[in-house]
């Protein structure tokens, strides 16, 4: 393992389902900065019923995304707390033009591993994920099954799968992402921060792509 010395500010970036949870929760590990996932953010606020989860557990439901000032102040709550001094990884934030210039304001990017994989191959990994409630870990029922079915070999919670995973959200949430968060992928492009990494391979062989655009990063 190793750790950087200097702070190293990341984000994973691709479609619903494409692997960003699974390659942040690996990448958080190996550098030692936390994922900042907005998503397991957002859903624990409408679990633990905040003023936040109350006002944004409709659009989650639907498959909408929430409005951009509630995002963006979860994320500046977020990113200000100590751990994330030296770096941060997001993980389903920026998605919209809004909150990415939201985010040029709040910070400078290092770079942007941008997840690349088929509509098909998207639905079948949405359909097929299992959560933990507890600590967030994921699974899928094909392509990463736990030791034990049904439970999480982190903490030993019940695994449960997502309202947002049912096929015909998971459907409108690939449709709301073509429309509003794609264009975030040639606007960072044109900045030369991003990097395309090619996602229809197994878990291993996605992370060691990182791995490698990264080491490119630290010369
Ligand atoms: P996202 O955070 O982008 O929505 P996840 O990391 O939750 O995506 O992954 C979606 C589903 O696909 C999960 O069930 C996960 O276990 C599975 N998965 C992730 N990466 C791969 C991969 N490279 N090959 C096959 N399945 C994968
Ligand atoms: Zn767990």
């Amino acid at each position: 393992m190793h750790r950087l010395v200097v702070s190293m500010k990341l984000v994973i970036f691709g479609p619903p389902s494409a692997g960003k949870g699974t390659q942040a929760q690996k990448l958080s590990k190996q550098y030692g900065i936390p994922q900042v996932a907005t998503g397991d953010l957002l859903r624990k606020a409408v679990a633990d019923k905040t003023p936040l989860g109350l006002k944004i557990k409709s659009y989650l439901d639907q498959g909408k995304l929430g409005p951009d000032e509630v995002i963006v102040q979860l994320i500046k709550e977020r990113v200000a707390k100590p751990d994330c001094k030296n770096g941060f990884l997001l993980d389903g934030f920026p998605r919209t033009m809004g909150q990415a210039k939201e985010l040029e304001r709040m910070t400078d990017i290092d770079l942007v591993l941008s997840i690349v994989v088929d509509f098909e191959s998207l639905v079948e990994r949405a359909v097929g994920r299992r959560t933990c409630p507890k600590c967030s870990a994921v699974y899928h029922i094909k392509f990463n099954p736990p030791m034990n079915e049904g439970i999480c070999e982190k903490c030993g919670s019940k695994l449960i799968q997502r309202d947002d995973d049912k096929e015909e959200t998971v459907r409108n949430r690939l449709k709301v992402y073509q429309e509003q968060t794609a264009p975030l992928v040639e606007y960072y492009r044109k900045k030369g921060k991003l990097v395309d990494i090619d996602g229809s391979g197994g878990i291993d062989a996605v992370f060691a792509q990182m791995v490698k655009a990264i080491s490119h990063l630290k010369k």
